[in-house]
């Protein structure tokens, strides 16, 4: 089954164990298999490369292995085009080893012997950062949708708004975006200044009030009567948070 790329984490996460000693690796994946992942074993490390064409979500990597080691696999692994997450195991414990397999590529490292507590935290912790990882990634990719039809590209930088698309200068399409990322809050002119050109001068201020105009002239249905980027008396500006209600 393959996953777009975007889609976030799925409920199993699958985890390949490469484990020479297999109590150790039945041991390990009744633990695995504990917190709610799918487990596949390999016991050499060929067999490990031959697997990590498959898609895992981790994998638990011993270091001493028949063939192939676990730094040279981790090597293999970092080669290939995905990214998948390496735990490496090993019962060495010197600083060089460790020093080694975050070289070759591992992400975390765990000295045999661990407590089964260590290895599940290690390995829940490693799920957190790819989970953060990839919803960060997903907001990247996904166009922020806001107020009566605006729809913002953030990697593309293009707004289309009700459909057609628009030029922004780029401080316009900086301070829509801000807007847009902040809905409902209200920025002083000040704010907007140091948020969007990243200084503040005194009299400067007359700049916001010349791009706001601009904005409004671009985005607003009536510019005269603007409902996406309001003025709030005596304080400055805020975005509608909510879509006109115009169905
Ligand atoms: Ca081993």
């Amino acid at each position: 089954m393959s996953r777009a790329p975007s889609t976030p984490a799925p409920d199993v996460r699958r985890v390949l164990i490469v484990e020479d000693e297999r109590d150790l690796a039945r041991v390990l994946k009744r633990h695995v298999e504990g917190i709610g992942c799918e487990v596949q074993l390999a016991g050499t490390g060929e067999e490990a490369v031959a697997l990590g064409h498959e898609e895992f979500d981790l994998v638990l990597l011993d270091v001493m292995l028949p063939g192939i080691d676990g730094m040279e696999v981790c090597r293999r692994l970092r080669s290939l085009k995905r990214y998948m997450p390496v735990l490496m195991l090993t019962a060495r414990s010197s600083d060089i080893d460790k020093v080694m397999g975050l070289e070759a590529g591992a992400d975390d490292y765990l000295t045999k012997p661990f407590s089964v507590q260590e290895l599940l935290a290690r390995i829940k912790a490693i799920f957190r950062r790819m989970d953060a990882m990839s919803s960060a990634q997903a907001a990247r990719e996904r166009p922020l949708e806001v107020g009566d039809g605006i729809r913002i590209e953030l990697g593309t930088r293009e707004v289309r708004v009700r459909g057609q698309p628009v030029d922004l200068t780029q401080k316009e399409f900086e301070l829509l975006l801000h807007f847009a990322q902040n809905p409902g809050r209200v920025y002083s002119r000040a704010q907007l200044l140091d948020a969007v050109w990243g200084y503040h001068h005194d009299g400067y201020e007359h700049a916001v009030n010349c791009h706001i105009n601009r904005l409004r002239a671009k985005i607003e249905a009536d510019p005269g009567e603007p409902k996406l980027l309001l003025t709030v008396w005596g304080v400055g500006y805020k975005f509608s948070p909510e879509p006109a209600a115009s169905q």
